[in-house]
Protein backbone atom coordinates (compact mmCIF):
# COMPACT_ATOMS: atom_id res chain seq x y z
CA UNK A 1 0.00 0.00 0.00
CA UNK A 2 2.84 2.51 1.11
CA UNK A 3 4.02 1.74 -2.27
CA UNK A 4 0.98 3.61 -4.45
CA UNK A 5 1.61 6.59 -2.14
CA UNK A 6 4.11 9.06 -3.70
CA UNK A 7 5.18 12.46 -1.95
CA UNK A 8 5.41 15.26 -4.56
CA UNK A 9 7.27 18.63 -3.72
CA UNK A 10 6.39 21.39 -5.88
CA UNK A 11 9.70 23.93 -7.06
CA UNK A 12 11.40 23.44 -3.80
CA UNK A 13 14.21 26.06 -3.30
CA UNK A 14 16.50 24.66 -0.94
CA UNK A 15 17.93 20.99 -2.03
CA UNK A 16 18.37 20.31 1.76
CA UNK A 17 14.87 20.11 2.07
CA UNK A 18 14.41 17.71 -0.50
CA UNK A 19 17.33 15.58 0.96
CA UNK A 20 15.14 15.91 5.21
CA UNK A 21 12.40 15.10 2.84
CA UNK A 22 13.50 11.92 1.61
CA UNK A 23 14.57 10.99 5.30
CA UNK A 24 11.41 11.93 6.45
CA UNK A 25 9.26 9.20 4.01
CA UNK A 26 12.41 5.84 4.67
CA UNK A 27 11.62 6.41 8.22
CA UNK A 28 7.50 5.98 7.54
CA UNK A 29 8.63 3.27 4.81
CA UNK A 30 7.48 5.45 2.00
CA UNK A 31 10.29 5.95 -1.24
CA UNK A 32 8.36 7.21 -4.06
CA UNK A 33 9.00 10.67 -4.59
CA UNK A 34 8.45 13.43 -7.01
CA UNK A 35 10.27 16.51 -7.62
CA UNK A 36 8.56 19.29 -9.40
CA UNK A 37 10.76 21.77 -11.57
CA UNK A 38 13.27 21.89 -8.15
CA UNK A 39 14.79 25.15 -7.74
CA UNK A 40 18.24 23.42 -6.57
CA UNK A 41 19.07 20.00 -8.69
CA UNK A 42 20.01 16.97 -5.65
CA UNK A 43 23.20 18.38 -4.52
CA UNK A 44 25.82 17.62 -1.29
CA UNK A 45 23.95 19.40 1.08
CA UNK A 46 20.49 17.22 -0.14
CA UNK A 47 22.65 13.60 0.19
CA UNK A 48 23.91 15.13 3.52
CA UNK A 49 20.76 15.62 4.81
CA UNK A 50 19.07 12.62 3.22
CA UNK A 51 21.50 10.68 5.56
CA UNK A 52 21.26 7.32 4.14
CA UNK A 53 18.32 7.58 2.17
CA UNK A 54 20.15 8.74 -0.80
CA UNK A 55 18.70 6.09 -2.44
CA UNK A 56 14.77 7.96 -2.50
CA UNK A 57 16.24 11.02 -4.12
CA UNK A 58 18.49 9.32 -6.21
CA UNK A 59 15.65 7.54 -7.56
CA UNK A 60 12.97 10.30 -7.72
CA UNK A 61 11.11 11.33 -10.37
CA UNK A 62 12.21 14.79 -11.62
CA UNK A 63 8.98 16.58 -13.96
CA UNK A 64 8.21 19.93 -15.17
CA UNK A 65 4.86 20.27 -14.19
CA UNK A 66 2.05 19.62 -11.67
CA UNK A 67 -0.15 17.76 -13.61
CA UNK A 68 2.87 15.46 -14.60
CA UNK A 69 3.13 14.30 -10.99
CA UNK A 70 -0.40 13.53 -10.49
CA UNK A 71 -2.12 12.01 -14.16
CA UNK A 72 -1.95 8.52 -12.98
CA UNK A 73 -3.47 9.42 -9.78
CA UNK A 74 -7.10 8.38 -8.39
CA UNK A 75 -6.56 10.65 -5.31
CA UNK A 76 -4.62 13.58 -5.01
CA UNK A 77 -4.60 15.35 -1.60
CA UNK A 78 -2.77 18.84 -1.26
CA UNK A 79 -1.42 20.46 1.84
CA UNK A 80 -1.23 23.89 3.54
CA UNK A 81 -1.37 26.08 6.34
CA UNK A 82 -4.23 28.19 5.00
CA UNK A 83 -6.93 26.56 3.76
CA UNK A 84 -9.69 27.82 5.57
CA UNK A 85 -11.47 28.96 2.23
CA UNK A 86 -11.25 25.44 1.59
CA UNK A 87 -13.91 24.16 4.14
CA UNK A 88 -16.07 20.93 2.54
CA UNK A 89 -12.72 19.22 1.64
CA UNK A 90 -10.62 20.36 4.45
CA UNK A 91 -9.09 17.38 6.26
CA UNK A 92 -6.16 16.75 8.98
CA UNK A 93 -3.24 14.45 8.92
CA UNK A 94 -5.39 11.36 10.79
CA UNK A 95 -8.02 11.49 9.15
CA UNK A 96 -5.58 11.90 5.52
CA UNK A 97 -3.96 8.38 6.62
CA UNK A 98 -7.00 6.57 6.87
CA UNK A 99 -7.96 8.00 3.57
CA UNK A 100 -4.92 7.77 1.60
CA UNK A 101 -4.04 4.26 2.80
CA UNK A 102 -7.81 2.90 1.90
CA UNK A 103 -7.49 4.29 -1.43
CA UNK A 104 -4.08 2.75 -2.33
CA UNK A 105 -5.19 -0.78 -2.13
CA UNK A 106 -5.48 0.07 -5.85
CA UNK A 107 -4.97 3.37 -7.09
CA UNK A 108 -2.24 5.44 -6.75
CA UNK A 109 -2.06 9.11 -4.48
CA UNK A 110 -0.66 11.60 -4.51
CA UNK A 111 0.31 14.04 -1.31
CA UNK A 112 1.40 17.20 -3.15
CA UNK A 113 3.99 19.57 -0.61
CA UNK A 114 4.52 23.61 -1.74
CA UNK A 115 7.32 26.35 -2.23
CA UNK A 116 8.52 27.46 0.90
CA UNK A 117 7.94 30.49 0.43
CA UNK A 118 4.74 30.37 -0.99
CA UNK A 119 2.84 27.26 -0.85
CA UNK A 120 0.60 25.85 -3.29
CA UNK A 121 -0.77 27.87 -5.93
CA UNK A 122 -4.85 28.05 -5.92
CA UNK A 123 -4.54 26.64 -9.31
CA UNK A 124 -2.91 23.57 -7.82
CA UNK A 125 -5.16 23.34 -5.04
CA UNK A 126 -8.10 23.38 -7.01
CA UNK A 127 -6.44 19.71 -8.67
CA UNK A 128 -6.59 18.37 -5.55
CA UNK A 129 -9.42 16.55 -4.12
CA UNK A 130 -8.76 17.10 -0.61
CA UNK A 131 -7.09 19.63 1.03
CA UNK A 132 -4.38 18.95 4.21
CA UNK A 133 -3.84 21.21 7.11
CA UNK A 134 -1.58 20.21 10.29
CA UNK A 135 -3.54 22.30 13.00
CA UNK A 136 -1.02 24.26 14.42
CA UNK A 137 -0.88 27.34 16.20
CA UNK A 138 -3.26 29.61 14.42
CA UNK A 139 -0.54 32.61 14.69
CA UNK A 140 2.59 30.93 14.06
CA UNK A 141 0.94 27.75 11.69
CA UNK A 142 3.92 27.33 8.86
CA UNK A 143 5.95 24.37 9.53
CA UNK A 144 9.29 23.95 7.63
CA UNK A 145 8.33 21.67 4.83
CA UNK A 146 10.03 18.27 5.36
CA UNK A 147 8.50 18.64 8.80
CA UNK A 148 5.39 18.65 7.47
CA UNK A 149 6.04 15.84 5.40
CA UNK A 150 7.32 13.60 8.43
CA UNK A 151 4.14 14.66 10.23
CA UNK A 152 2.20 13.55 7.01
CA UNK A 153 3.53 10.08 7.23
CA UNK A 154 3.62 9.21 10.22
CA UNK A 155 -0.12 9.14 9.85
CA UNK A 156 0.29 6.82 6.80
CA UNK A 157 1.99 4.88 8.78
CA UNK A 158 0.00 4.81 11.71
CA UNK A 159 -3.08 4.37 9.43
CA UNK A 160 -1.24 1.25 7.35
CA UNK A 161 0.01 -0.56 10.93
CA UNK A 162 -3.34 -0.32 11.94
CA UNK A 163 -4.77 -1.62 8.56
CA UNK A 164 -2.47 -4.87 8.97
CA UNK A 165 -4.67 -5.93 11.89
CA UNK A 166 -8.09 -6.22 9.78
CA UNK A 167 -9.68 -9.08 8.43
CA UNK A 168 -8.58 -9.71 4.29
CA UNK A 169 -12.72 -9.53 3.93
CA UNK A 170 -12.47 -5.62 4.89
CA UNK A 171 -9.92 -4.98 2.70
CA UNK A 172 -11.51 -6.92 -0.55
CA UNK A 173 -14.81 -4.65 0.07
CA UNK A 174 -12.67 -1.28 -0.87
CA UNK A 175 -10.71 -2.52 -3.36
CA UNK A 176 -13.82 -2.82 -5.98
CA UNK A 177 -14.20 0.57 -5.07
CA UNK A 178 -10.83 2.37 -5.09
CA UNK A 179 -9.95 -0.10 -8.67
CA UNK A 180 -12.39 1.85 -10.63
CA UNK A 181 -11.79 5.45 -9.10
CA UNK A 182 -11.02 8.40 -12.12
CA UNK A 183 -7.89 9.80 -12.24
CA UNK A 184 -5.95 13.15 -12.70
CA UNK A 185 -5.59 13.15 -15.79
CA UNK A 186 -8.90 11.99 -17.20
CA UNK A 187 -10.49 14.54 -14.36
CA UNK A 188 -9.14 17.06 -16.30
CA UNK A 189 -9.98 16.08 -19.64
CA UNK A 190 -13.28 16.47 -18.33
CA UNK A 191 -12.88 19.53 -16.83
CA UNK A 192 -11.82 20.85 -20.20
CA UNK A 193 -14.70 19.16 -22.10
CA UNK A 194 -17.18 20.82 -19.85
CA UNK A 195 -15.46 24.18 -19.94
CA UNK A 196 -15.22 23.61 -24.04
CA UNK A 197 -19.47 22.69 -24.42
CA UNK A 198 -20.63 25.03 -21.41
CA UNK A 199 -18.26 27.85 -23.61
CA UNK A 200 -20.13 27.42 -26.73
CA UNK A 201 -24.10 27.01 -25.27
CA UNK A 202 -22.98 30.92 -23.74
CA UNK A 203 -23.36 29.45 -19.92
CA UNK A 204 -19.14 29.58 -18.70
CA UNK A 205 -18.51 33.27 -19.02
CA UNK A 206 -15.67 33.59 -16.52
CA UNK A 207 -13.43 30.98 -14.65
CA UNK A 208 -15.26 31.38 -11.26
CA UNK A 209 -17.65 28.56 -12.30
CA UNK A 210 -15.26 26.18 -13.73
CA UNK A 211 -13.29 26.83 -10.12
CA UNK A 212 -16.94 26.04 -8.32
CA UNK A 213 -17.59 22.90 -10.36
CA UNK A 214 -14.13 21.70 -10.23
CA UNK A 215 -14.68 21.46 -6.47
CA UNK A 216 -17.93 19.82 -6.34
CA UNK A 217 -16.91 16.97 -8.29
CA UNK A 218 -13.45 16.71 -6.89
CA UNK A 219 -15.75 16.31 -3.70
CA UNK A 220 -17.74 13.40 -5.06
CA UNK A 221 -14.70 11.14 -5.90
CA UNK A 222 -16.09 10.33 -9.41
CA UNK A 223 -15.68 6.76 -10.61
CA UNK A 224 -14.92 6.05 -13.95
CA UNK A 225 -17.91 4.60 -15.30
CA UNK A 226 -19.74 7.71 -13.76
CA UNK A 227 -16.91 10.16 -15.62
CA UNK A 228 -18.10 7.88 -18.65
CA UNK A 229 -21.85 8.90 -18.35
CA UNK A 230 -20.73 12.70 -17.91
CA UNK A 231 -18.69 12.80 -20.73
CA UNK A 232 -21.11 10.77 -23.23
CA UNK A 233 -23.69 13.59 -21.32
CA UNK A 234 -21.12 16.06 -22.80
CA UNK A 235 -20.66 14.35 -25.92
CA UNK A 236 -24.12 14.26 -26.84
CA UNK A 237 -24.96 17.88 -26.12
CA UNK A 238 -21.82 18.79 -28.16
CA UNK A 239 -23.83 16.89 -31.35
CA UNK A 240 -26.93 18.72 -31.24
CA UNK A 241 -25.07 21.84 -30.95
CA UNK A 242 -23.47 20.95 -34.29
CA UNK A 243 -27.09 19.86 -35.69
CA UNK A 244 -28.22 23.74 -34.69
CA UNK A 245 -25.65 25.29 -36.08
CA UNK A 246 -25.92 23.33 -39.16
N1 LIG B 1 4.23 30.61 3.36
C1 LIG B 1 3.81 29.33 2.84
C2 LIG B 1 4.36 28.26 3.72
C3 LIG B 1 4.87 27.18 2.95
S1 LIG B 1 5.62 25.98 3.98
C4 LIG B 1 2.30 29.26 2.86
O1 LIG B 1 1.71 30.05 3.55
O2 LIG B 1 1.71 28.43 2.20
C5 LIG B 1 5.97 24.75 2.75
C6 LIG B 1 4.97 23.64 2.64
O3 LIG B 1 4.95 22.88 3.86
C7 LIG B 1 3.54 24.04 2.41
O4 LIG B 1 3.29 24.36 1.07
C8 LIG B 1 2.82 22.78 2.85
O5 LIG B 1 2.93 21.82 1.82
C9 LIG B 1 3.65 22.34 4.05
N2 LIG B 1 3.10 22.90 5.32
C10 LIG B 1 3.69 23.77 6.16
N3 LIG B 1 2.91 24.02 7.22
C11 LIG B 1 1.78 23.31 7.05
C12 LIG B 1 0.58 23.13 7.81
N4 LIG B 1 0.35 23.75 8.96
N5 LIG B 1 -0.38 22.30 7.31
C13 LIG B 1 -0.17 21.65 6.15
N6 LIG B 1 0.93 21.76 5.40
C14 LIG B 1 1.91 22.57 5.84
Amino acid sequence: MLNNIRIVLIETSHSGNIGSTARAMKTMGLTNLYLVNPKQGIDEQAIALAAGADDVIKQAKIVPHFDDAVADCSLVIGTSARLRHLQNSLIEPRECGGKAINAAKCGQIALVFGRERIGLTNDELLKCHYHLTIPANPDYSSLNLAMAVQLVCYELRMAYLAEQDLPVSSIDNSNARTNSMATAQELEYFYQHTEQVYTQLGFIQNQGVMQKLRRLYQRTALEKNELNILRGMLSTVEKRIKLVRN
